[in-house]
């Protein structure tokens, strides 16, 4: 297990809320063109000139959407940004800015919160995004993070959900199902240490698995890829929820079926050893696991020879009509109605 090798515990209160956002946002620096003002003022100002702007907002809950006994903090500010940067990526723009609101109990010394942004400061620098605000308040028990992320596109580049039309092909990025088991193994390693704190994991032969969980990168490049291969997707949306559910989500949005071929799907080896070590079908896995912030979108035929000899792409599927439903084909050539299993706080 991760232990906390940072002993020194400085109380938040020592510092007060504006000694607290000053120490932690002191090594921002200000990237993009686009940002006029960034931390310091009431508001952040930002300026796209004749670009449309996109905005997206996700929010975290401890004990909810992480467990911070096996996730570190820096892990989990780095994770935090890349789920919101994902959904700028799926509206196939540049992402350019974030806000971070955080909400802490005093049981977080400035040390973990430290941590906390170390990731969060490095996901900016990586994906070239202004931190230009948020707001810092206290919580009665667990930690809740709320990131914004803000990114801009020509109104002609965006991609929308309910573009896909009848014959288009349905493409994924890189490999599924991964994060989904990375996640598997660290509760089962939870248990592990539980039961036996002395226990040594090794853990050498997941790690594929739980830095796909643990640090998962959205698909920035895509967006650059697709350009330059002068393909625009007619439909997109990023994979957070399971495969199964996002597709669901793309058709019903285009008013369109699918046939989902599920020899298709792309694993990597790591999810199909994993898969039989903890007796789990592959395909559900990928279908309803969730967290791999790859991208789903849809292509025109004719654009076929200009994406199928790329690595990172993956032709799964095509777009039917309506009627002809949302199915996956599978191995043995039946065709089965596919069901969301993402999480849905509403329906539990
Ligand atoms: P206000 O009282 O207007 O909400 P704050 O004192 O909360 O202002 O914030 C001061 C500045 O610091 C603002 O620019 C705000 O966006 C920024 N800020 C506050 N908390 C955070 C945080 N957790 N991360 C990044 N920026 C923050
Ligand atoms: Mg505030």
């Amino acid at each position: 297990m991760i232990e906390d090798k940072n002993t020194s515990r400085t109380s938040l209160s020592e510092l007060g809320e504006f000694g607290l956002i000053d120490h932690l946002t002191k090594n921002f620096e200000i990237q993009q063109e686009s940002t006029i003002l960034g931390i310091g003022d009431d508001a952040a100002v930002l300026d796209f000139k004749d670009k449309k702007c996109v905005l997206t907002t996700d929010l975290l809950i401890e004990g909810v959407h992480f467990d911070l006994s096996y996730v570190p903090l820096k892990h989990l500010g780095y994770k935090a940004v890349m789920v919101n940067l994902s959904d700028v990526y799926a509206m196939n723009a540049t992402a350019t800015q974030i806000t971070v609101s955080i909400a802490v109990s005093n049981r977080f010394p400035l040390e973990a919160l430290e941590e906390l942004y170390a990731g969060i400061e490095t996901a900016a620098k990586i994906y070239n995004v202004d931190v230009v605000g948020g707001d810092t308040t206290s919580s009665t028990t667990g930690l809740m993070i709320s990131i914004t992320a803000i990114g801009q596109a020509d109104k002609d580049s965006l991609v929308y959900r309910d573009g896909a039309g009848e014959n288009d092909l349905l493409v994924v990025s890189g490999d599924l199902g991964a994060a989904y088991l990375g996640l598997q193994v660290l509760e089962r390693e939870k248990q592990v240490y539980k039961a036996n704190p002395n226990s040594q994991p090794d853990l050498d032969q997941y790690s594929y698995l739980i830095e796909r969980q643990l640090k998962p990168e959205a698909r920035k490049d895509i967006k650059e890829l697709l350009k330059a291969l002068d393909v625009k997707p007619t439909s997109m949306i990023d994979i957070s929820d399971g495969l199964s559910s996002e597709v669901i989500h793309l058709c019903t949005k285009s008013k369109v079926g699918v046939n989902l071929y599920e020899e298709k799907i792309p694993l990597d080896p790591a999810v199909i050893s994993t898969c039989e070590e903890f007796k789990l079908n592959s395909t559900t896995v990928a279908l309803s696991g969730g967290e791999d912030y790859e991208l789903l979108f849809t292509i025109k035929q004719e654009d076929f020879p200009k994406i199928k000899a790329n690595p990172n792409l993956t032709v799964i599927g095509h777009i039917t009509d309506e009627k002809s439903g949302i199915g996956l084909v599978t191995r043995a050539n039946e065709k089965i109605q596919l069901v969301a299993q993402g999480w849905n706080p509403i329906k539990e």
